[in-house]
């Protein structure tokens, strides 16, 4: 373990959930770490989002592949005392549509959870009236899933950098990076530091000297989300009630859906989380009245009860979204001690454990899994 003059095993840029997961599983593993970033932890993204772990809403494919791992991994992270065991929960996911081509979205929804196996299921399929208490009378119908979870980008990310000794510096901006055959140089706006490896985990944010080409294929998607007060009735509803827009929303263009992506998800606290827009191009954290006026409406009139909660809280998070809809993860080619982990898009409070995991295993000398190696810099670079 190098910690003298400057000198780390692991320098990683970017304190969201999957810079703090690499953290973590470095620690683990005896490396010394310093984790930077520009704010403060939980400052981007993972700080204003919903935390379902979910493999219902990925694309067939590798990503799929990855959330079925990513789901078997958090079940034993928070399996008795281990690291997430108060703060990851298991619980029920409802899927719903209100018109034929979203009937559609649910049977092939219905079909690929029965390849899955484990530890997904189908726990009932059913008209929606009969499905849920306080349903509206567009819900055609419902399909309760069981086996994925949920877990808060901020509270994940607390728990990784509290639970082993990880240097922090904050605010603390990475500006540039040499390398050479034995170590990087890491530029900051607080100094220069020495690391073994560096990690790229910044989520939207650019301007580093990344080959272009990679950055030029990142965009920001901004989503609007809103907390509603508590409620002290007890609700059918134990896990978040999903649209098939939301579904669909990941393979169409927003506008071309027939009703607006949302998830009603029942916090612990009594509260709902309600989201949340998909705004191509829109790096801003900003909210507005039409945007969260379209969510509610839609919202309260799938799922009735929320008409009579206030709401106490709108905000917004920008997600990283790369053109083809997967993550980039893996070394850069020209800096072999350079790794990239960014542009997860809607899926990094899930995907943030195992990619974490796969991190250290490369740069101790394991392969990426079959999965994490098409996630590759290079697919963007050949
Ligand atoms: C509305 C919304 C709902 C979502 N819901 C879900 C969900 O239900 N399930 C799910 O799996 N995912 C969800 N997501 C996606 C998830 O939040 C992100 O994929 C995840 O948080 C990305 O984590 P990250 O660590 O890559 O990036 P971030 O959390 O954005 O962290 C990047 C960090 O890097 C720092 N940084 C940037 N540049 C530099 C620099 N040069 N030097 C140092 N630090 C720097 C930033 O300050 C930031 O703190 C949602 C996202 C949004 C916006």
């Amino acid at each position: 373990m190098k910690t003298t003059h400057n000198h780390y095993d692991l320098i990683i840029a970017g304190a969201g959930i999957v810079g703090s997961s690499v953290a973590y599983h470095a620690t683990l593993k005896g490396l010394s770490v310093l984790i930077m970033d520009t704010k403060g932890p939980f400052s981007g993204a993972s700080g204003a989002s919903d935390g379902a772990v979910s493999i219902c809403t990925k694309k067939s494919g590798a990503l799929t592949n990855l959330a079925l791992d990513a789901l078997k991994y958090y079940n034993s992270l928070s399996f008795k005392n281990n690291i997430l065991s108060k703060i990851y929960h298991k619980r029920p996911s409802y899927y719903f549509s209100t018109n034929d081509k979203e009937d559609q979205a649910i049977d092939d929804l219905s079909n690929k959870i029965k390849t899955l196996g484990n530890p997904v299921s189908i726990k009932s399929d059913r008209p929606g009236k009969e499905s849920i208490n306080g349903l509206g009378d567009k819900i055609h119908r419902v399909l309760e899933v069981a086996g994925e979870g949920h877990i808060l980008g901020y509270e994940a990310v607390n728990t990784y950098l509290n639970s082993q000794n990880i240097k922090h510096a904050w605010p603390c901006r990475l500006t540039r990076f040499e390398e050479n055959s034995s170590h990087v140089k890491v530029h900051t706006d607080l100094g220069t530091y020495i690391a073994d490896h560096l990690i790229i985990a910044t989520g939207v944010s650019a301007g580093l000297n990344l080959p272009n080409i990679i950055e030029s294929h990142i965009t920001p998607r901004s989503g609007q989300l809103i907390i509603t007060d508590r409620t002290t009735s007890t609700s059918d509803l134990k896990g978040p009630l999903t649209s098939a827009s939301y579904l669909l929303s990941k393979s169409y263009i927003p506008s071309e859906l027939s009703s607006p992506p949302i998830v009603i998800d029942p916090l612990s606290t009594g509260q709902f989380l309600i989201g949340s827009s998909r705004e191509d191009n829109s790096g801003s954290s900003t909210t507005d009245f039409l945007t969260v006026k379209r969510i509610l409406s839609h919202a309260s009139s799938c799922f009735p009860p929320l008409l009579s909660r206030q709401v106490i809280r709108v905000f917004a998070g920008v997600r990283a979204a790369v053109e083809d809809g997967h993550p980039i993860v893996g070394p850069i080619s020209s800096h072999a001690r350079v790794l990239l982990a960014k542009g997860f898009e809607g899926d990094g409070i899930c995907l943030s454990a195992i990619i974490g995991r796969e991190i250290i295993d490369f740069i101790r000398g394991k392969e990426f899994s079959k999965d994490v190696q098409t996630l590759t810099p290079e697919r963007f670079t050949v």
